[in-house]
């Protein structure tokens, strides 16, 4: 049975309880892992805290070294780890093989970026005076991750984390766990405790270091009920939180875009990882002058899509993570049909299929306050919108409580920069949608979030400015005590 990673070290749980972890293509068990309690989370916590007060001190030369060791590490491992990847969070091999290449290329950034600086040097208020400020670390980190990239978000957190000085707790999902204790063999080298790893549920082991006192910082990526939660319970000791939450992405088909490019460009945006992705385009506008021809070509696209089990090289789509999560999906179609959708393909499970297969699915004349486009869909579903122009399209991408992302296609530079300046959202892709940079920040605007991950804003959201005010001449203020020596001007 797996382990908790505490100092480095596999430790038995000291919760008795474990959880299965099934493989959602064949619902069988792949393994168990403990059911971890706050008993284990404080171990945690206390490994953590005692590592910092030395890993804060390694200099900016040697962690870059250690971390671009951990990314050598997880290079050298990337099939097995990629491999336990697909078999419990059903991404096809594929997705899996590039997730591990982008954690391990996250740590190469940071270890780059983590030594670059420290902060900087203001200019004084006055005479034979300096100030300059220093970024420090919080202190530990808890780092909560979705099941939907369970090792690509954990890097998004840890890898700058540590960078800036900070010792980690990673609470994996619950529902998929296993690889993120496997890519964990690439943490060995590090100082024992900088990263600690609990498996278990959100409820128990989440909440216990949402509201352990030693934790500083909760860096957490998942729905939205949850960061609300964790944001009323990181109230009681005012702490950090970073939160990636949500959305309902919209992407626009502008009436010169080329549909060569924009349907199959559609197809990846929306049922990427069985449409698990927070950025997916969950709301798809396209242009009347256009929208026949692309939403033809968008259904005969979908059904050349080979759905099924994801170890087989060839397959797009894989299945959903969870009964629950299918079973969510489905009341969202029947629910979104019956508020004037109208379904062109799928609708449905995969017939003959043991697992938690969902056709990728195509509903048009979808219409502002059906649910399709007021819930999040986190399941293989485009949903579709006429729209009369350029101006509606961008008043409807607007047209919600979100703003994690958002995409458009067209080739007009005009359109595409005052789509650009109008629509709120954390990410903006033109002709391109959902690629990330590691250079690039990520996060939500509106409801979509708190804070970045990645780019420059990703290792400051690990760390906290001193200002240091310095004087180089030992002397008495004529400000000071006692006024009456001051004259009124
Ligand atoms: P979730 O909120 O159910 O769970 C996320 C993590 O939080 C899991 O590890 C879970 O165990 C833990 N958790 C649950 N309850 C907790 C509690 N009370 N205290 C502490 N931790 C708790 O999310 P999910 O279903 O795993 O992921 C899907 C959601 O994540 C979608 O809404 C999606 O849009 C969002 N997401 C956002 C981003 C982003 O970067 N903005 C990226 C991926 C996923």
């Amino acid at each position: 049975m797996a382990k908790i990673l505490i100092r480095n070290e596999w430790q038995e749980s000291l919760s008795r309880r474990s959880r299965p972890v099934t493989n959602p293509s064949t619902l069988e068990k792949i393994d168990e892992v403990p059911e971890g309690n706050a008993e284990d989370v404080d171990h945690a916590v206390r490994a953590a805290r005692e590592a910092q007060i030395n890993w804060k001190m390694v200099t900016g030369l040697e962690k870059a070294d250690l971390l671009h060791h951990v990314a050598r590490k997880i290079r050298e491992d990337r099939r097995e780890i990629a491999k336990l990847l697909t078999l419990e969070a059903g991404k096809p091999l594929i997705e899996s093989l590039d997730c591990v290449e982008w954690v391990a290329a996250c740590f190469d950034y940071y270890a780059e970026i983590g030594r670059h600086e420290r902060g900087s040097s203001l200019p004084p208020v006055g005479r034979h005076q300096v100030n300059f400020t220093i970024k420090e670390p919080y202190g530990v980190v808890a780092c909560i991750v979705p099941f939907n990239f369970p090792l690509l978000l954990m890097s998004w957190k840890v890898a700058p984390a540590i960078a800036a000085g900070n010792c980690v707790v990673i609470k994996p999902p619950e529902v998929a766990p296993l690889s993120t204790l496997r890519l964990a063999k690439s943490f060995e080298d590090l100082p024992p405790g900088v990263i600690n790893i609990v498996t278990g549920s959100g409820e128990e082991a989440g909440e216990a270091l949402v509201r352990h006192p030693d934790v500083n910082m909760i860096a957490f990526t998942g729905s939205n009920n949850i960061g609300k939660r964790i944001m009323r319970l990181a109230a009681d000791h005012i702490k950090k939180i970073n939160l990636e939450l949500g959305g309902i992405d919209p992407l626009i088909v502008f009436e010169d875009a080329d549909l060569d490019v924009a349907v199959p460009g559609t197809a990846w945006a929306r049922f990427l990882n069985a449409g698990q992705v927070c950025t997916s385009s969950k709301r798809i506008y396209v242009v009347e002058k256009v929208a026949d021809e692309f939403i033809h070509r968008l259904v005969e696209h979908t059904k050349t899509l080979r759905v099924g089990n994801p170890i087989d090289p060839e397959t797009d789509i894989g299945p959903m993570i969870s009964e629950e999560q299918l079973k969510r999906v489905e009341r969202q179609v029947a629910e979104g049909i019956k508020q004037g959708g109208k379904l062109l393909y799928g609708g449905k499970r995969v017939p003959g299929q043991n697992g938690w297969f969902y056709l990728p699915t195509v509903i048009t004349d979808v219409q502002p306050d059906n649910l399709l486009f007021t819930e999040e869909v986190f399941g293989p579903v485009a949903a579709i919108a006429r729209v009369k122009d350029a101006e509606e399209a961008i008043r409807l991408a607007n047209d919600s409580p979100y703003g994690l992302g958002a995409s458009i296609y067209t080739k007009s530079l005009e359109t595409a920069m005052k789509a650009m300046e109008e629509i709120k959202a954390g990410s903006f892709w033109i002709n391109d949608p959902l690629s990330d940079n590691d250079a690039g920040p990520f996060g939500g605007m509106r409801q979509s979030g708190l804070g970045r991950e990645l780019g420059t804003e990703g290792l400051d959201a690990f760390r906290e400015t001193k200002h240091v005010h310095l004087d180089y001449m030992m002397e008495k203020k004529d400000y000071w005590f006692p006024y009456k020596d001051r004259p009124i001007h």
